[in-house]
């Protein structure tokens, strides 16, 4: 047994995510955690909202709503589709906590003294009205470019041109709409970076077995233009932790936060905290502190490509510059990005499907087992309402959930509802048990690669070899004959689905968890030895006829999702 911490990016906490969005991290995290514990691993498994910054602050505002009230409401939000859509957070934790604060503080003070920031003075944007700086996109005006008249101190949404609050012409605050504003001088801290750019990249080229997709976006960062850069981490705003040397003031830096991009992975360790403080764990320094038990630890963290620079550059520039026997990541698995129908997830367009309207037309496996069978691993891939249908119809329905149906019914209908007795305990011949040890020393290989396509075709390769060998087998006509061989054979078939229930939950959780319910073995566990699988439900072992565990998707439903789930395209 080894032991596992997995952390998924945090999504940001302004609105409710898209299932871009959810194969992209979280929905790959959850299946190699629930993997790993299937195997008996120890896993410890976390996630949290990412919640401070501008975004927050301007969509609390949109919603009439001061910001902390408005990031607890979606906190609970995301906590409550993620639960539905069977993600196994061992922890959902808050980047606004009490735990996150104290951490962060405490970072940026142990990084101060080793030497790793340094004060720098820059003119902004001051409102006398609002009594504080802006930020960028608290200042709108009109567009040098096109004239437009609501462009954004950082772009013009109009014209796409990327600007600098001092280019707009006529400039207010978006706050009060005063348009008395000056440039004045403030200071900001900056985390260095290019100090430690030799360490991060001997440490990079050590990771020999990460995905290219991670390290060639890291190679770019370190080396693109004049190199790695140093990062402000402080901002202007009145919502973040507060600018801190540990638990000391920090003269100067008055009323300022900790920009979002430095305190959002700190929350990784953070939310161990949490975990303990809600009473869900003992002791979270023998997963973070390799001084305190972590040395043993195997650590893997899931994002989209946009998350990688953060977590290969930034976040280890904390861990490693704060001189601090801090846990490492070992491996990063990144994603491409998923399309959806011919273009992109908009959320402001309302264009792709978001997680609440997922869960209201079908159940959390069929979407899981679509995303996680088309996961953009290489490449971009796309989300159809064709390609969806045609996985949920052919591979759940006709495949995995005929396959239960036909030998529950069967058994129920000529033998009762029992495991029957008499006939062989392998009627399979030995070349096929063989090709089906192949199949799930396949499986088993690609799961602990993280090479999800592969392990989702191999476990569909498997659910068919159930298929094939009851058509073969045809006990629908051997009981005619050998009802004893008849015997054996829906023996052995019953015995298949709880293979398949235990091989499949970590892709279709809520289906497994019933098929083992009806028969009667919710305690099953992993087929360490395939023949002692195979007869793990002995003669006389009752179960039940599931309902029917995947209906199909009529071109009629399809037709209509694909029109409601369109956008606005006006
Ligand atoms: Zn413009």
């Amino acid at each position: 047994m080894a032991r596992h911490l997995i952390t998924s990016a945090i999504p940001y906490i302004n609105g409710i995510k898209h299932l871009g969005n959810l194969v992209g991290s979280q929905l790959p995290a959850d299946l190699y955690a629930r993997y790993l514990r299937g195997r008996g691993h120890e896993v410890l498994f976390l996630c949290a909202t990412d919640e401070h910054g501008t975004p927050a602050e301007l969509a609390a505002a949109k919603a009439g709503k001061p910001v902390a009230e408005y990031c607890a409401e979606m906190w609970q939000v995301q906590d409550d589709l993620g639960r539905r859509f069977g993600l196994s957070f061992d922890h959902f934790g808050r980047s606004s906590s009490a735990q996150n604060h104290r951490l962060t503080q405490h970072f940026a003070g142990a990084l101060d003294a080793r030497g790793l920031i340094r004060e720098v003075s820059e003119t902004q944007m001051y409102s006398p009205a609002d009594g504080r700086f802006l930020p960028d996109r608290y200042i709108e005006g009109t567009c040098p470019n096109c004239g437009f008249e609501e462009a954004r101190g950082d772009q013009c949404d109009n014209c796409g041109k990327l600007l600098d609050p001092v280019d707009l012409i006529d400039p207010y605050s978006k706050i009060s709409g005063s348009r008395d504003l000056e440039m004045k001088e403030t200071k900001h801290l900056y985390l260095r970076q290019s100090a430690l750019k030799d360490d991060l990249e001997a440490w990079i080229d050590s990771k020999t077995d990460w995905p290219i997709l991670t390290t060639s976006i890291a190679k770019k960062w370190l080396h693109d233009g004049d190199g790695l850069q140093d990062r402000g981490i402080t901002r202007d705003l009145d919502w973040g932790i507060p600018v801190k040397k540990g638990d000391a003031p920090w003269p100067g830096m008055e009323g300022k936060v900790f920009y979002v991009w430095f305190d959002a992975p700190i929350e990784y360790i953070a939310c161990a905290q949490e975990w303990v403080d809600a009473g869900k764990g003992t002791d979270w320094e023998r997963w973070w502190r390799t001084d305190k038990g972590a040395g043993d630890v195997t650590y893997t963290q899931f994002m989209g490509k946009d998350n990688v620079p953060f977590h290969t550059l930034s976040f280890p520039v904390t861990i490693l510059g704060s001189g601090e026997p801090w846990k490492l990541v070992d491996y990063i698995k990144s994603f491409n990005y998923l399309n959806y129908d011919g273009g992109q997830f908009s959320t402001s367009r309302g264009r792709g499907v978001f997680m609440d309207q997922a869960l209201d037309i079908l159940p959390a496996d069929y979407w899981r087992w679509w995303l996680l069978s088309h996961v953009p691993e290489t490449a971009d891939s796309e989300f159809t309402w064709e390609g969806f249908q045609a996985g949920v119809n052919k591979d759940l329905a006709d495949v995995l959930g005929n396959f239960v149906s036909r030998v529950t019914k069967f058994c129920r209908s000529k033998f009762g509802e029992a495991v029957p007795e008499g006939g062989p305990d392998t009627p399979a011949l030995p070349e096929q048990l063989a090709e089906l040890d192949a199949k799930l020393q396949a499986y088993t290989a690609h799961m602990d690669a993280i090479d999800i396509r592969k392990a989702a075709a191999e476990l569909r390769g498997i659910w068919v070899w159930g298929n094939e060998y009851l058509q073969a087998a045809a006990p629908w006509s051997t009981i005619k004959t050998d009802p004893e061989l008849a015997a054996g054979q829906i023996r052995f078939a019953l015995n298949l689905i709880r293979l398949y229930a235990v091989l499949s939950a970590p892709f279709i959780p809520q289906s497994a968890q019933t098929m083992l319910a009806a028969l009667g073995d919710e305690a099953a566990t992993w087929p360490d030895d395939l023949s002692a699988a195979l007869t793990a439900l002995p003669p006389g072992h009752a179960f039940t006829v599931p309902d029917n565990l995947f209906a199909k998707i009529t071109d009629e439903q399809r037709e209509d999702w694909q029109a409601r789930f369109a956008g606005n395209t006006g």
